[in-house]
This record gives C-alpha cells, sequence and structure tokens, in this order.
C-alpha cells in the first residue's frame, strides 16, 4: 500500500484516521458544500499560480506508474524545465508536486495554498503555515529519495495581501466550469474513503483567447502571489516526518497498535463521526459503548480549553477514565487559575445547572438589557464574499465584498417589523452603496441590533476603507465613526450584540454549548407555539406544521430550482453570489432566481431575530 501525501496529512491528526481512510470510511466531508467550496478556492488559486509559468508542462497519465515515468522522462531530457504536478515514487511514498523548477541539478519543489500571507506584517511568523510546512517536508523526502543526486529547494507560494490587483473583474478571469469525469482525491480535503468529490476543471477565461499572451503578461505583472523559501523550516522538521512516514508505512504494512492512538478531546471533531448513520462508522468503532452517551462531555460550552497542553486537558483526563456523560463534569474545574468562574466558567456552570434540571433560563438581567435599546430598533444583518483572487481593481486578496444586507425595523412598541433591503446587482466595487444604502435606511436614531460582532466589524473595515480607496462622502464617515465600536480608538458604537445577551442572559438546553442564532431560533420557535399565531411570523410556519425550524421552510420561490440550491446557510450566499457575479452574466433569468433566494435567505435572519427578541420581551414582561 502507498502513502500519498493526503494520507501522512490525515494520519498525523490520527493514526486510526489513516486506516479508516484506507478502507474507504465514509466521512462527514462526503458532501460538504463548505469544504468542497474550499477545495475549489484552491484549485482557482493552484490555476492562476500555473499561469504564472507559462512554460509549464502538466504531467498527466492513467496511472501513478504512466505519471511517474514521464516526470522521470522529462527531468532526463531537459536541462531546464518546469513541471505541473510532477510523480515521484520512494518506498512506498507517493507525491504530486504543484510546480517543479529544473534548472540544471537544481530543483525548485513549490507548494501552492491559498491561505493567506502578509509580506507587510514583520512579525509573520511561519508557524502560521508549519501544516504547510510539513506538507512541503514529506514532499522534500520523497525527492530527496527518489533522486538523489540533485541540490533541492522548497517553497510555499502564497496569495500576498499585502498586494492589491490592477485588474477590474480579476476573479472572472478563472471559472469552475464542470467536474472532470476522473475521480481522483482532492489533497485539500482533510479525509475522503471512498473518493467523493470531483477535481474541478479550472477555466481560464482567454485560454483560447488570441491574445492569450498579453493576458498572461497581465497577471504576471499583477502578481498576487509571494514565493516563500522554506529551507531552514523544512530541514529543522526533516527528522519528525521520517519518522512519522515511517510509522504510517508500517500500520500500512503490519497494521495498527493499540499504542499508536488513543480516543480524546479532538474526536470530537473527528470526521469519521458520521452521526446515526447506518455502515461503517470510524466514531463509533473507536468509542464502541462510549458513542451513544447523552448529553454527552463535548456538548459543554469551549469543554476543550479547559486545562493545557503541559498539565492536561480535562476532558482527556475524564474520557481516560471512561466518564464522558455530561454529569461526570465537575463544576469546580470550569474555575480559572485564579480560581474563579469568569466569563466563560460561569456560562459553563449555567449550562451544567440548567442541563441538569432540563430547564430553560432566562436572567432577570435581561429585562434591563431589552429596556436600554432605544427605539426604532433595527434588526441588521450582513452577507459578504471573500476569496484569493479579488473581484475589483485595488483589492487585496481575501479582501471583502459587503454585497448584501437586511434589516427589520420596528419604529415603536407594538409596531409590525418593517423590512428594507440592499443586494448589489452591479459589477463594481460594492461596500460604500451598501454603506449608504444602510445609512439611508436607519439614520443616527435608536439602537441597531446584530447577532455576533460581525456587522461591526465589516462597518469599520468600510470605514477604513474609505481612507484607502479614497472615498469622499463625510456623511457616510462621520455615520460609520458614530454606529462601529473601535476598542483601539476607545470608541463604543451603537449597536447592540444579541448573541452577548444570549451568552449573558439566556439558555436552553436544547442549544447545549452553542450560542448561535440557528441554534437560539429552534429552540425557542419550536417550544414556543404561541409565536407560530404571530400575524409577523406566519410565513415561517408550513401547512402542514411538520417543519418547526423556520431556516427548513425556507423553499425556493422562483421556478424549479432544485433542493439543494435553496440558499440556507453562509456558504450557499456566497457560491449564489459568486455565479450572479460571473457564473449566470447570459442567463438573466438564473441571475434573478438566485438574486431572489438570497434576498429571501438574509430577510430570514433578520426576522429570527425579531423572534427571539419578541420572545425575551414576552418573557421578560415588558
Ligand atoms: S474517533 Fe478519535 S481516535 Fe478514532 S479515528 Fe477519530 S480522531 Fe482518531
Amino acid at each position: 500500500m502507498i502513502l500519498s501525501k493526503s494520507d501522512y496529512k490525515i494520519a498525523t491528526s490520527c493514526c486510526k484516521k489513516l486506516v479508516y481512510k484506507k478502507a474507504s470510511y465514509p466521512t462527514m466531508n462526503d458532501g460538504n458544500e463548505y469544504m468542497e467550496m474550499l477545495a475549489q478556492g484552491g484549485y482557482i488559486v493552484s490555476k492562476y499560480a500555473q499561469l504564472l509559468y507559462p512554460m509549464g508542462i502538466e504531467v498527466k497519465g492513467n496511472s501513478i506508474e504512466e505519471a511517474i515515468h514521464i516526470t522521470k522522462t522529462l527531468l532526463k531530457d531537459n536541462e531546464y524545465i518546469t513541471l505541473f504536478e510532477a510523480t515521484f515514487l520512494s518506498d512506498g511514498k507517493v507525491i504530486r508536486t504543484d510546480i517543479l523548477e529544473k534548472k540544471k541539478d537544481v530543483l525548485h519543489i513549490i507548494e501552492v495554498k491559498s491561505k493567506s500571507y502578509d509580506s507587510d506584517d514583520e512579525d509573520n511568523p511561519k508557524k502560521k503555515f508549519e501544516e504547510y510546512i510539513e506538507d512541503v517536508a514529506y514532499q522534500i523526502l520523497t525527492v530527496k529519495e527518489a533522486c538523489p543526486d540533485y541540490e533541492i529547494h522548497p517553497y510555499l507560494l502564497l496569495p500576498d495581501k499585502a498586494k492589491r490587483t490592477t485588474i477590474d473583474g480579476l476573479a472572472g478571469w478563472f471559472t469552475i466550469t464542470k467536474m472532470e469525469d476522473e475521480r481522483f482525491e482532492i489533497e485539500e480535503l482533510p479525509a475522503q474513503g471512498a473518493i467523493k468529490f470531483q477535481k474541478p476543471l479550472i477555466e481560464f477565461k482567454y485560454e483560447n483567447s488570441i491574445d492569450k499572451g498579453k493576458y498572461i503578461d497581465l497577471l504576471q505583472n499583477d502578481n498576487l502571489l509571494t514565493l516563500m523559501p522554506v529551507d531552514k523550516e523544512v530541514n529543522e522538521m526533516m527528522n519528525t516526518v521520517v519518522s512519522k512516514a515511517n510509522l504510517y508505512l508500517n500500520i500500512l504494512e503490519n497494521g495498527i497498535q493499540p499504542k499508536d492512538y488513543s480516543i480524546n478531546k479532538n474526536c470530537k471533531n473527528c470526521e469519521f463521526n458520521i452521526g446515526d448513520e447506518m455502515g461503517k462508522n470510524g466514531y463509533r468503532e473507536c468509542w464502541k459503548e462510549l458513542t451513544d452517551i447523552s448529553p454527552h462531555i463535548f456538548d459543554l460550552y469551549f469543554g476543550g480549553a479547559i486545562g493545557s497542553p503541559s498539565k492536561g486537558f480535562y476532558l482527556n483526563e475524564l474520557i481516560n477514565n471512561k466518564k464522558v456523560s455530561f454529569f461526570n463534569l465537575d463544576i469546580e474545574r470550569f474555575k480559572n487559575s485564579k480560581g474563579e468562574y469568569g466569563s466563560r466558567g460561569e456560562r459553563q456552570l449555567l449550562q451544567f445547572e440548567n442541563t441538569k434540571i432540563n430547564s430553560e433560563w432566562i436572567s432577570s438581567e435581561m429585562k434591563n438589557a431589552l429596556s436600554r435599546l432605544k427605539y426604532p430598533l433595527h434588526f441588521i444583518d450582513f452577507e459578504t464574499y471573500t476569496g484569493a483572487i479579488p473581484y475589483h481593481k485595488g483589492m487585496r486578496p481575501y479582501e471583502f465584498i459587503a454585497f448584501q444586507w437586511s434589516c427589520h425595523t420596528i419604529q415603536k412598541p407594538g409596531d409590525a417589523p418593517q423590512h428594507s433591503e440592499f443586494i448589489n446587482r452591479e459589477y463594481n466595487f460594492p461596500n460604500f452603496r451598501f454603506a449608504e444604502q444602510l445609512m439611508q435606511a436607519i439614520g443616527t436614531t435608536g439602537t441597531p441590533v446584530m447577532w455576533s460582532s460581525f456587522e461591526n466589524t465589516i462597518l469599520r473595515t468600510i470605514l477604513e476603507q474609505m481612507d484607502v480607496y479614497n472615498y469622499q462622502n463625510d456623511t457616510l464617515r462621520e455615520w460609520l465613526t458614530g454606529i462601529t465600536t473601535d476598542k483601539k480608538q476607545n470608541r463604543t458604537g451603537r449597536f447592540v450584540d444579541m448573541n452577548e445577551l444570549t451568552l449573558k442572559y439566556y439558555f436552553h438546553p436544547y442549544m447545549k454549548g452553542k450560542t448561535s442564532i440557528k441554534k437560539v431560533l429552534p429552540a425557542i420557535w419550536n417550544n414556543n407555539p404561541y409565536l407560530h399565531a404571530i400575524p409577523w411570523f406566519e410565513q415561517y410556519v408550513p401547512a402542514d406544521e411538520t417543519t418547526l425550524n423556520p431556516y427548513d421552510t425556507l423553499a425556493p420561490i422562483i421556478g424549479e430550482l432544485e433542493k439543494e440550491e435553496v440558499v440556507k446557510d453562509g456558504t450557499g450566499a456566497m457560491r449564489a453570489y459568486n455565479e450572479i457575479m460571473f457564473g449566470s452574466a447570459n442567463n438573466p433569468e438564473r441571475r434573478e432566481q438566485l438574486i431572489q433566494l438570497l434576498l429571501q435567505y438574509c430577510e430570514l435572519d433578520t426576522m429570527a431575530m425579531v423572534i427571539i427578541w419578541k420572545y425575551w420581551m414576552d418573557k421578560s414582561g415588558l
């Protein structure tokens, strides 16, 4: 059996995962839209990187053996050559390199990653890239063994946040046109037993243009990637990589031993935990009779952070003793090093005590907090896009685009919520229009309410962008300064965060250790049918009352869109926006459908806040 780069990578997080991967156990990444999107983002950066090496030749082959043979031949026959996907084998280890440059007897191995780097940040520790450096070190080990006569230098090639593009619509130069027929592993994904994703085919818009050379020149001049030499880091890591590779190869050959792995707190996020699904379930095989204990110590709010790597984590202690019921938790351990509960410990205590009696809890302080909100109340939610390859001229890699907001406003006590919204339909940088329209909608009176600090961060960043892009609008500048909190500047804004109110003043056992709106809403909505009869919310009550989560009642409102196209999470929103911008230019009907779905999704988010607020008001007797 061979040890590929992705085999090596998964084994570094847990040796038992390697065994499950090789035995094609299903994982929860199978069909995971978010993971797939991340992988596709990585492939777009790879395509961009390849275009920076226009003389590069892709090593193709119908099998690994053939790819290895082609690589060997091309290296032997050429003093200078650049290869994509060059393939090497040594002692059971197999790797493909993203980019390999041969200059006489020197090889440069270049690993392309979509994680961002900031060359302006002098404190930028290469530590942030440790995982990738280990990845490159495994490649260097294999290439060195396969080609001992070469001098080899490793590099990472990364999107650089210090650079700005000079090309408008750059992201539109790359499209994911279709999946290739051939199925093979996407290495950016943590584990895929049987291979579930197909490698996306990234198409360069000008591939067949007679001016292709001109566009490639533009890309090269614009180069948003930075080459980071990692010789020293790879050398320092090499002994570890050699011994790990030997251990993993030994497991593949002779089977895994009990000493090679143990269940621990990291199992909480194991991709082989496929819940109650039938068939091979890796998590269940590891956890045996401890699998179904509920509530579980993993349900504790920030439970994994109790303890320390040197003294041992509290959850690992309990797992070692097979005490994984939530009720095995000792509340004394929620205290910090000063012997106090602290804000995290207090939340844990609250969760523990109310889970024990299976009871909802609302603090009497909630009443005061709600009373301090000033009418008109504006419930606000944003949707944003961020990607390695920017959309608009002047933008950096991963600079965000604020493309949509929704707002429900309640003018005075007893009034029905009024809805307003914005979605960008134009092809230019939308952030200032986004903020200006929001300013018009909510003005300078009342309390804007959000869930999490995200909206505050976005508006604060737009304020900073006004300087970067030299955007002149004094009214907007003043409004953004007044509404946002900036701790560094000692400035407190107008926003109130409902997530913070939840953390301090509300708990329902249904939420377990979570406080996201997607957890709080169903806890309240499912347990309080009186809310369903309130006319403001009735559109979210399905006719048969079988679907109790309003997010599940979202259905396509136009046309016959497939079920999976219903936009009901942030990832779906980003994908939809990308398609609106670059994928459906020739299909106005499709474009309009996607816009309507996005509007529907964002509107529900702010209505969800109104539902929760209304319930808290009622509970507090206001
Ligand atoms: S459940 Fe834990 S021990 Fe088992 S494969 Fe997953 S991470 Fe490894």
